[in-house]
């Protein structure tokens, strides 16, 4: 299967060069040639398979042509290794709670794929096999899933970038305690300079002709199409209850829109959902989009879900390419709707007091965007992005009672810290990368 650019001015590539560039050289985003049609009778049986089971039929139809099935296998294996449950909430309303992974986010299951598949490209045929540098701009979570996903991984080496005494303790000490092939680079500036040092390495010829950069972000499709499977598997687990399955549908809480862009190829492929929620707190430009028609990317504002503080959101350009930017198709497929902190806040209180279910503030808009928008017999179901213990100030200080923190997030704490001081100019990044061993 080859992958063209939604900018169309770049040549197609094969899915290993697809993972290896990232972007395409036009700026574009890769996006598979085909979509395949999965046979119906998966969706009859698709209710007995496990999770894993389920991830494999998914993605040999995607990428068979382009793995070896056993390498496939071996990779699902490894990178779904924990459980994603679904949780009955309300009467027509599931959670499906993506954060069970290392760093409790669902970013995990993404960063896993990618680095797996990174590492399987890059050590075949005949390929230099040289190390590939991920180069991850963080303001917290990216990185922590990023440098725990790749952590061990042969022929990757990762530096993480973010602003200093901007991420909280415990998201630091996700990436800066784990030594091995994971470097963090603490930048005196913001989150905004991380980004731009690193968008200066991606276009420096001269760092180019000497080593292979990459980017582990959702523009990535080896970080983007596995997250299709949440999609599959909430559909799955959905069948054991007493529902409509012609009348599922799924609120998915957005920043930069790869999760939801991978449910709707899910979708296209043959996953009977009805329709998609696209829940954001207040950087809504897609929500202003849907309403109008127009796309008017805008600076972020800093929100209580701060994972979806995103202004121009990089998956966007997918969407559009699915449909051909018809607007009333985009619109037949996805509603949008969008929330305050206030109303964020206020979510996660009446639903811990009304039924005891803790909310982290991202699965509390997609929650509340099922609760406000579901019709007559539609069953909802939302994704629980992170674990509530990953913002524990804002929900603690919003139930009034403590959130306990899982083990395996203050495990961290206890690490020993390995970090390069760094001032938040290029030059200085650039003398880093070129010196690396
Ligand atoms: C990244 C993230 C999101 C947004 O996902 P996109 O694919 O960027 O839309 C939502 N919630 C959490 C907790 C995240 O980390």
């Amino acid at each position: 299967m080859k992958y063209y650019s939604t900018n169309h001015k770049s040549e197609m590539v094969s899915l290993k060069e697809a993972i290896i560039k990232g972007l395409a050289p036009d700026g574009g985003l890769y996006m598979p040639e085909r979509i395949p049609a999965i046979p119906a009778a998966f969706f009859r049986h698709i209710g007995e398979m496990s999770l894993q089971d389920i991830a494999y039929v998914v993605a040999n139809t995607l990428f068979g042509d382009d793995m070896e099935s056993v390498a496939l296998k071996n990779l699902i294996n490894e990178a779904l290794s924990f459980e994603i449950p679904l949780v009955k909430v309300a009467d027509n309303k599931y959670s499906l709670e993506l954060y069970h992974g290392p760093t409790l986010a669902f970013k995990d299951v993404g960063a896993r794929f990618m680095a797996r598949m990174l590492a399987y490209f890059n050590g075949s045929d005949g390929g230099d096999g040289g190390t590939v540098h991920v180069l991850a701009a963080t303001s917290g979570d990216t990185g922590s899933a990023v440098a725990n996903g790749f952590l061990d991984v042969p022929g990757v080496q990762v530096h993480v970038l973010y602003p200093k005494g901007k991420v909280s303790p415990i998201q630091e000490a996700q990436f800066t305690t784990l030594g091995h092939n994971i470097s963090a680079i603490e930048i005196d500036g913001t989150f905004d300079d991380c980004q731009a040092m690193v968008k200066a390495a991606f276009s420096d010829k001269e760092i180019a002709s000497k080593m292979f950069l990459t980017s582990a972000n959702s523009i990535n499709v080896a970080r983007f199409l596995p997250q299709m499977f949440y999609f599959y598997h909430a559909y799955a687990r959905l069948m054991s209850e007493d529902v409509d399955m012609k009348n599922v549908v799924v609120a998915v809480p957005s920043g930069n829109f790869g999760n939801l862009c991978s449910g709707l190829i899910a979708k296209r492929m043959g996953l009977p959902i009805k329709r998609f929620i696209a829940a954001n707190n207040r950087n809504d430009v897609v929500l202003q989009y849907l309403n109008s028609g127009v796309y008017s990317p805008r600076a972020s504002v800093a929100t209580v879900a701060n994972a979806m503080d995103v202004g121009d959101p990089s998956n966007f350009a997918r969407i559009l390419d699915l449909y051909g930017g018809v607007h009333k198709d985009v619109c037949a497929d996805i509603s949008g709707c969008a929330y305050d902190d206030d109303a964020i806040k206020r979510t996660i209180k009446e639903e811990y007091e009304r039924s005891g279910y803790l909310l982290d503030p991202h699965g509390a808009v997609a929650y509340r965007g099922l609760s406000d928008h579901l019709r007559q017999g539609e069953t909802g179901i939302f994704f629980e992005t992170a674990h509530p213990a990953k913002f524990k100030e804002t929900v603690e200080s919003v139930i009034g009672g403590n959130v306990a923190v899982p083990k395996r997030l203050s495990a961290f704490l206890s690490g020993e810290k390995h970090v390069t001081r760094m001032s938040a100019l290029y030059p200085a990044f650039k003398k880093y990368l070129m010196a690396f061993k």
